[in-house]
Parts: structure tokens; sequence; C-alpha cells
């Protein structure tokens, strides 16, 4: 039976970022030139994120998603997803990337026992991933995308944020692209997340805008039946068949259903996407508390869970910049690229 917290969501998703260094700059997630790193000792060691990893099990999480900053930037990554995988109440065991190295990862980590991929991919333009992502590296990002198909994922994300003139003349394109690789791609509303100090309201195109845009251009779109689940991103089917999703996390929050608890590489358990705290794991790990005291730390950590963080920011008339920089300088936990998006 799954712990419940005080709306009577249960813990189900347990998202682990591995680091949270980056290799790119997006400017929805990192646009500044300077970042506080989490101290190299303070990473928790793959045994310790698999006694985490357990013990949320034991809590009613069956699905993993392993996330960073750029979770291929971890060393030795693939040994992770093998002993995740080998757990006897792993579900779903799950990849973010931003596809930068996953071309001479995808083979590995297939091996390894990873279920799934997703690839976030804002643009099919070199030149202007180069200015929304700082790093001239797009080919490599659709190379990993074709490793990944050759290594035998099936089920592959995209995973796209769009942003008024930023990227979003490129609907259209970036769902032909998705077609031709066999991906199904989601559109996320650009949020105001930690991190996101770059955020104001007229860069968010809307679900309905979107829908209507893609109407324009396609015919009738139709919504496909949620199969019970979860998961947030909203699913819809084009006249020809092709199925996307849209994920709008800021126009119409999805936190009734959330039952993800995030855990950052130093640690930190996080409730939310926008908690301001979290409670540490690490420190009574590392002293010596038994399995069961962790349990029932996280366990009434959950039952007191009342976080909806995206409705609460949706109800604000002012709505700008959630974190400020100064706020994030001072605690790295706050910043998207450390609780993994
Ligand atoms: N580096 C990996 C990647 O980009 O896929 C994994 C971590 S990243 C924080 C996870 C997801 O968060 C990415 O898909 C990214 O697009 C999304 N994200 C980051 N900042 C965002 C923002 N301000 N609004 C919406 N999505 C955001
Ligand atoms: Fe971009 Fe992901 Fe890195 Fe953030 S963590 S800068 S979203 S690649
Ligand atoms: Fe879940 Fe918080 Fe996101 Fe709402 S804002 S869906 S509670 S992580």
């Amino acid at each position: 039976m799954p712990v419940l917290d005080t709306f009577g969501r249960p813990l189900r998703t347990l998202r682990i970022s591995v680091t949270d260094r980056c290799n790119l700059r997006c400017h929805y997630c990192m646009p500044r030139e300077e970042y506080t790193w989490l101290p190299r000792e303070d990473l928790l060691s793959f045994e310790e994120i698999v006694t985490l990893a357990d013990l949320t099990a034991s809590l009613g999480v069956d699905r993993v998603r392993l996330t960073g900053g750029e979770p291929l930037l971890r060393r030795d990554l693939p040994r992770l997803v093998s002993l995740l995988a080998h757990r006897p109440w792993i579900a779903d065991l799950a990849l973010t990337t931003n596809g930068v190295q996953l071309a001479g990862a995808a083979g590995e980590l297939r091996a390894a026992g990873l279920g799934r991929i997703t690839v976030s991919l804002d643009t099919l333009r070199p030149d202007r991933f180069r200015r929304l992502a700082r790093i001239d590296a797009l080919q490599q990002v659709l190379d990993g995308i074709e490793a990944a198909r050759r290594a035998g994922f099936t089920g592959l994300k995209l995973d796209t944020v769009i942003s008024r003139g930023d990227n979003d003349d490129e609907l259209v394109d970036l769902l032909e692209y998705a077609r031709d690789v066999g991906a199904e791609l989601r559109f996320i509303e650009y949020m105001d997340v930690g991190g996101a100090v770059a955020w104001r309201p007229d860069a968010v195109v809307s679900r309905d805008e979107m829908l209507a845009r893609l109407a324009d251009h396609y015919g009738p779109i139709e919504p496909v039946p949620a199969a019970g689940s979860s998961a947030p991103a909203e699913r819809f089917r084009l006249p020809d068949g092709q199925t996307f999703g849209i994920v709008a996390s800021t126009t119409r929050p999805f936190c009734a259903a959330c039952d993800r608890a995030r855990l950052t590489a130093d640690g930190v358990l996080l409730l939310c996407l926008y908690a301001q705290h979290g409670t540490d794991l690490r420190r009574p790990l590392r002293a010596g508390a038994s399995h069961d005291t962790l349990r029932r730390l996280i366990e009434a950590v959950w039952q007191g869970r009342a976080d909806r963080g995206a409705e609460e920011r949706l109800r604000l008339r002012d709505r700008g910049v959630y974190i400020p920089v100064a706020a994030l300088k001072k605690d790295a936990h706050l910043e998207m690229h450390t609780r993994g998006g």
C-alpha cells in the first residue's frame, strides 16, 4: 500500500538527479555565466542512491527516472542503471538526457537494462541551438537520437520546451522530425522554475495556442484518452494518426495527480519542482541511521506533503521570476539543474 500525502496522492515515481553539472547552458534553465556546484564529496555513491531508492520503493515507488544536470556526465552511469534495473520492485527505468553524449552511451545503457530514453530537443537549426544552449552540439544530439534507435530503444520521447520568439516557429518541423525518427514529441510549456531567471509571462506559449497553431497546419486534432496514468503529458492525435504530447505545467498544472519525489545528487529529497526546502537524507544515511529510521523519515515527509507549486504560481496575478539570482547563488538546491526537471 503506497504512502499517501495530505491530498491523498501516492508516492510512485522517483526522479534521481545523478549530477548537477551540465554541458549545455539552455536559456530557460542555466542562463547565467557562473554557477556554484555541489561539493564532489557530497555526491551520493551509486550504492547510496540504490539504498535510498529501495527505501522509497518500500513506500510505493516503482518508477525511476535518472536525470541531472546532464546525467550522461556522471561517470560509469551504466553501472547505476544496471543496479537499479535489477531491483525486484522496478517497473519502469527511464533516463532524461540532452543527448549530447548519447551516441557513445546508448548501446551500453541498453545492455545495462535501461528501459526508456527521453531526449530534450528544442530546435533543429544549428545556429539556433548554439544561441539557445550556448554550445554547438545539435548534430551530436541528432546522432544520439539515431544511436538510441539503433540500440533498440523503443518508445523514444523527445521533449521540447517552447518559448515565444525562440523556437515557436518550429512546432511543425519538430513534429515532422519526430515522425521521421519514430519518436513521440512532447511540447513543454516554459516554466518559471528556480534557475529560469530569464522567464517572463509572455514567453510562455500555452497549450491552447500550440494546439490552435497545429490545427491550422494539420487540421483537426483529437485528444487521446489517458489510460489512467499520472503522466504529466496530455496526448493528442493528428489527422494522419501521429501522436504527440503537451505538458501544460504553466497554464494547466497537474499537481492533483503528482506522484513524484526528487532526489538531488547530494541526497536531498524534494517533493515538488517548486519546493523551497527539502529533506537531507545524506547526512543521516552517512551517520549510520538504520534503514528503518530513514524509511520512517521519508514516510513522514511524504505524509506531510502539501505541495502544489505550479497551481500556486498560476493563482498569482503578478508572476515574475520565481527565485531571484541572489537566492540561487546562496542555495544551489533551488536550481532546476540541481533538482533535475
Ligand atoms: N539535462 C537533461 C535534459 O535537458 O534533458 C536532464 C535535466 S533537465 C533539467 C530536464 C528537463 O527540464 C529538460 O527536458 C528541460 O527542457 C526541462 N526544463 C528545464 N528548465 C525548464 C523550464 N524553465 N521550463 C520548462 N522545462 C524546463
Ligand atoms: Fe539544458 Fe538540461 Fe542542462 Fe538544464 S540541465 S541546461 S535543461 S541540458
Ligand atoms: Fe508536482 Fe510540484 Fe509539479 Fe505540481 S508543481 S506537478 S506538485 S512537482
